[in-house]
């Protein structure tokens, strides 16, 4: 497709996401193997690939911006990948898990459970009987869930160890999904945190911490140092109700990420900062606790990419569409169907045709019965042919795992490591 006034080749659009992914001809680079290649040694498509160099390089970044008394959790749920979890147990300070699933491949992973937390709504009686064997630390986010753990601790003699996770009472401004502030499902409500800790308290429960975690997906570090702010103000207070000195204050995260058209990276010099007076007050003010923060999708959401093959292109009254074997059902968010309001698309290339030059407006969707079973609408992409590789970038986190990928029962995608 030309530019209209000059005849000119129009410029693809280029998301920085695909940057990071080097290319040699046409061929994308995936964790420094030529696309094509790599999807013959992984033996099908559609499959994510996570390059283990751009998360180490991530780490880095982060290592060299926080401040060293801050302890770097990696919040499983992003991506729970085995191999993935082993590679980050390795190399982050601390593992944050989601349910009693997740807490075992942890721990399959080597991670040290005295480094873990366990965090979540409804809790099951089974999985804070696994937590407590374990040794995790559970952030209790109800009474009932500090009764039944001291019921565990008195069948078992097992000393449960307990963080409080906190509904603050403020908000995580311009965050992409809030999870603290008003009415929640998670955590315990500021004001009646009191009660509670008075409760771990009597009961006997071995009381290490509070936990707060306002949002998710923030790209305004202003917003993510006022509420680390407004955290740890909330925090000193709530101790004075302790019934143990606060060993542990996990702010949360809520780093973002760069998906769309427009949206900047998240400038983390001025978090690292206020991290860094933070960590000096906690010792002074704070018990000497030790500051945590907890990222999924930051450490891992860039270095990842999803890969489905183009198995029909069909012209529909004057349209291009290209058919993939994925979809939604692999990768409902880059679908536009996990918490977006406005649909807009995920960075996304044509993995075998970098350097091409012939480019046409096409919409990539998959082979579900579905209108929502789009990866890419009205698009700028090189022209593709059946048996071309589309790209969605910047799939690392919340793709596999948070996907329907029963749904229409077509094949299952398969992940790897790079
Ligand atoms: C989901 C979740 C995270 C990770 O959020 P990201 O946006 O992926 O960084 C961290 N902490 C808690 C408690 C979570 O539920």
């Amino acid at each position: 497709m030309t530019d209209q006034t000059t005849g000119a080749p129009r410029p693809l659009p280029r998301h920085a996401a695909m940057d990071q992914f080097p290319s040699s001809g046409n061929e994308l680079l995936i964790g420094g193997m030529p696309i094509s290649r790599l999807a013959a040694r992984v033996g099908q498509t559609p499959f994510y690939a996570y390059d283990r160099r751009l998360i180490g390089t991530r780490i880095a970044e982060l290592r060299a911006t926080l401040p060293e008394a801050v302890q770097l959790h990696f919040a499983m749920k992003a991506n729970p990948m085995p191999a993935l979890v082993a590679f980050m147990a390795a190399r982050v300070d601390g593992l944050d898990v989601a349910s009693g699933a997740e807490m075992r491949v942890a721990l399959d992973a080597g991670a040290d459970p005295r480094r873990m937390s366990f965090a979540g709504p409804g809790k099951s009686e089974s999985e804070l009987t696994q937590a407590v064997a374990a040794n995790v630390l559970l952030n209790v986010e109800s009474l009932r869930e500090v009764r039944v753990l001291a019921d565990i601790a008195s069948r078992t003699g097992w000393k449960p160890r307990v963080a409080v996770r906190v509904n603050p009472d403020f908000e995580l401004k311009s965050s992409g999904m809030r999870m603290g502030g008003g009415p929640k499902q998670f955590g315990v409500d500021a004001e009646i945190v009191p009660d509670l800790l008075r409760e771990i308290g009597r009961l006997g429960l071995s009381f290490e911490g509070f936990h707060l975690f306002a949002g998710s997906q923030n790209l305004r570090a202003e917003a993510i140092v006022e509420a680390q702010q407004k955290s740890f103000e909330l925090a000193l207070r709530l101790a004075e109700h302790a019934p143990a000195p606060v060993r542990s204050l996990n702010l949360g995260g809520g780093f973002g990420i760069p998906y769309f058209p427009g949206e900047t990276r998240l400038d983390i010099t001025p978090i690292g900062d206020n991290l860094a007076q933070l960590a000096q007050r906690a010792e002074r003010e704070l018990d000497d606790a030790e500051l945590v923060v907890e990222l999924g999708r930051y450490l891992v959401g860039e270095a990842g990419v999803y890969v489905a093959r183009v198995v029909d292109k069909k012209m529909s009254r004057g349209h291009t569409y290209l058919v993939t074997d994925g979809g939604l059902h692999h990768h409902l968010a880059a679908s536009g169907n996990f918490g977006q309001v406005i649909r807009k698309n995920y960075p996304v290339a044509i993995g075998n045709r970098m350097a091409s030059p012939s480019v046409e407006q096409v919409t990539v969707v998959g082979p579900l019965c579905t209108p929502l079973d789009l990866l890419a609408e009205r698009m700028d992409l090189p022209a593709a042919e059946v048996g071309d590789f589309v790209v969605v970038f910047q799939s690392g986190a919340y793709g596999y795992t948070a996907s329907p990928r029963d749904f229409l029962s077509h094949p299952q995608p398969v992940e790897v490591l790079v």
